[in-house]
């Protein structure tokens, strides 16, 4: 019987990466699927990154991981959303070519060393001396290991709606994973019933582009990983167009027919990215909803509308569809359709991510009860690096919400659980000012590097850029000017007769890198790309003290009653889900609503403030 250090089972975005960390690790890894020409496919929209989650896809990258690698290679338009914000909530996307990512996803795991993939269905889990001792194939083999990692995504008893029609399925086209559902449920693992959906695919021939606006990515595109500095391919543009009173008067007359409305559907899906139906009847005020149609590939002619996910019945999807601009004549390639599917309460998982009642079983992505690529992914790289650890006989890695959006995300998962599918926000990290994706590096390469899941061209790459910071930060703080010699240089700062040093002024908000370069040239002896990493650390320096002294003054705030009648809609800087979430629970304290799922301490801190001003 064959044996391997690690099995993953699973090859979606949370297998991959949890697979190549622990190959990465040294630890002999099995990659188990049920079709090995499906690693690196996107079950829905086609692009990575976004807002909460780029952060997460730079802070991979960060440990050396996959993710970050095969956006770039796919990436046909790469916009920096927020780019007008600061660069703390700023968060790289990339829409990506499906079949070049899938491509990328099978080249890079074909390459990686320690690492086999297998092609079959896992069918049963074995347990030997309370710890997990290998798996079972529907072929009838079996193979033994040191530990597994289960990354079955939407596939554990998988149902697909389209209307009142039902099929079982992982995701279109896939069949669904039932017996080790069943094996799942006779070890008596917290189970609950979440869903999702995505919309239909149209035939980009058949859509009247011209009469639609386009979208282009950044003219200066930004990677997502910290190796590359410009996309691999051609580069291309979105259209965009809104749905309209037709369009919502079809939806609401045909409500009754879609799976969620028609009652077939029991899992709770995520409120933050509804279904068309869902924004209707949600936001009934709004007569238009915005529509990105998005290219899948630079020679695949499908488009995947984003914004228009659906349960309802094949005809009303056409029917919806051709009432929206340039939609007239679209022809629909695949219909959009919920999926239901089991997960893990993760509050029964560590912080490595394993199963606190199995050891040596790990869970990762969509199982946990999350949703999206980035957020499987990162939960990849949690398990994979765990698992490999705990065969070597080594402490566990950590990592910390101080530190990290993915400790932000695990220790809300194992502590919190979740209501609904669980998705990455920058409101969600209290650190946000220092967890930064431009600085994702900074912050976790070396413990990579510490752990040994750092490659070697990665690692030189890394020190190099930290030597220069260094060099660069010491120039910029060595050269200091008084408050006279800064006015002389035209720089507006007090009269107080305070000496500030270059890295200091950086800090002022109307104090430009290129404005001090032009008054002092010996700082155009650091490299342009060091200069501007250093330029944003300094405009945070002080921003970051002062946010790691509030987190510690709210630790002492808990206490602090809130008034029945407290009014949160009145908090600017809360989003509206949150506004909702806690007008329901009205907490008495602000210790309970520290509590309550997807309160984080800005938040708190936002309703501390609006206390202290009643006072
Ligand atoms: P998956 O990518 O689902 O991969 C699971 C893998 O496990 C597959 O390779 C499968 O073959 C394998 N597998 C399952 N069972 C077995 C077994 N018994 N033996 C061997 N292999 C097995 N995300 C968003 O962010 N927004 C959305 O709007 C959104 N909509 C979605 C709509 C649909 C219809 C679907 C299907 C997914 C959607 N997603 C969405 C979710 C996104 O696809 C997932 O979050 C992500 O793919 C999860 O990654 P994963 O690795 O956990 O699982």
């Amino acid at each position: 019987m064959k044996h391997y250090d690690v099995i993953v089972i699973g090859g979606g975005h949370a297998g991959t990466e949890a697979a190549h960390a622990a190959a990465r690790m040294g630890a002999e890894t099995a990659l188990v699927t049920l079709r090995a020409d499906a690693i690196g496919v996107m079950s829905c929209n086609p692009a990575i990154g976004g807002l909460g989650k780029g952060h997460l896809v730079r802070e991979i990258d960060a440990m050396d991981g996959v993710m970050g690698q095969l956006a770039d290679a796919a990436g046909i338009q790469f916009r920096l959303l927020n780019r007008r914000k600061g660069p703390a909530v700023q968060g790289p996307r990339a829409q990506a070519d499906r079949k070049l990512y899938r491509e990328a996803a099978q080249r890079v795991t074909a390459a990686q060393p320690n690492l086999t993939v297998i092609e079959g269905e896992v069918t049963d889990l074995k347990v030997a001396g309370g710890r997990v001792s290998g798996v079972a194939l529907a072929d009838g083999s079996e193979i033994t290991c040191g530990a597994a990692i289960l990354t079955s995504g939407t596939f554990l008893n998988g149902v697909i709606h389209i209307g009142d029609q039902k099929s079982s399925g992982g995701r279109i086209g896939d069949k669904p994973s039932i017996a080790l559902a069943e094996r799942l449920k006779a070890l008596d693992l917290p189970l609950g019933r979440l869903k999702t959906g995505t919309p239909p695919r149209l035939d980009g021939k058949t859509i009247d582009w011209s009469r639609l606006e386009t979208q282009p990515g950044d003219e200066d595109p930004v990677m997502f990983s910290f190796l590359n500095t410009a996309p691999a391919v051609r580069q291309i543009a979105c259209g965009i167009t809104h749905t309209n009173e037709k369009t919502h008067e079809i939806i609401r007359t045909n409500l009754d027919r879609s799976a969620m409305y028609g009652g077939h559907i029991q899992g709770v899906g995520p409120r933050y990215c509804p279904s068309i139906e869902d924004k209707i009847v949600r936001f009934a005020e709004k007569g238009s909803h915005q529509i990105f149609l998005e290219p899948e590939g630079l020679d695949d002619d499908t488009v995947y509308p984003n914004g228009i996910s659906t349960s309802l019945p094949a005809d009303v999807q056409e029917d919806y569809v051709h009432s929206i601009v340039g939609l007239e004549k679209a022809k629909i390639l695949q219909p959009g359709y919920a999926i239901e599917y089991d997960f893990v309460d993760p509050r029964a998982l560590d912080l490595s991510l394993q199963l606190r009642a199995f050891p040596g079983l790990y869970l990762a992505g969509q199982i946990n009860g999350t949703t999206g690529y980035e957020e499987a992914a990162a939960q990849g790289l949690v398990a994979g690096l765990n698992a490999a650890l705990s065969v070597q006989e080594r402490e566990p890695f950590h990592f910390s919400r101080t530190s990290s959006y993915i400790g932000v995300m695990i220790d809300d998962l194992v502590s919190r659980g979740v209501t609904e599918p669980y998705r990455m926000f920058t409101s969600r990290a209290e650190f946000r000012l220092s967890l930064r994706a431009d600085n994702a590096d900074q912050r976790l390469t070396g413990m990579g590097i510490d752990i040994g899941c750092v490659g070697e061209g990665r690692r030189s790459a890394f020190e190099a850029k930290m030597e220069a910071l260094e060099a660069g930060r010491a120039l910029m703080e060595a050269t200091v000017l008084t408050p006279k010699e800064a006015r002389d240089k035209g720089f507006r700062v007090n009269q107080d007769g305070t000496r500030r040093s270059v890295f200091e002024l950086l800090s002022f908000p109307d104090i430009s890198l290129e404005s001090l370069c032009l008054a002092l040239p010996e700082l155009t002896a650091i490299p342009g790309e060091i200069a501007n990493q250093l330029a944003i650390d300094a405009l945070y320096a002080n921003y970051v003290e002062r946010q790691q002294q509030d987190a510690a003054s709210l630790k002492r705030d808990e206490g602090w009653e809130i008034p029945e009648a407290f009014d949160y809609s009145a908090l600017n800087g809360l989003s509206n889900e949150l506004k909702a979430k806690l007008d329901r629970a009205r907490p008495r304290t602000l210790g309970q609503a520290s509590r309550i799922d997807g309160v984080t301490p800005a938040a708190l801190t936002l309703i501390l403030a609006k206390l202290r001003q009643a006072r």
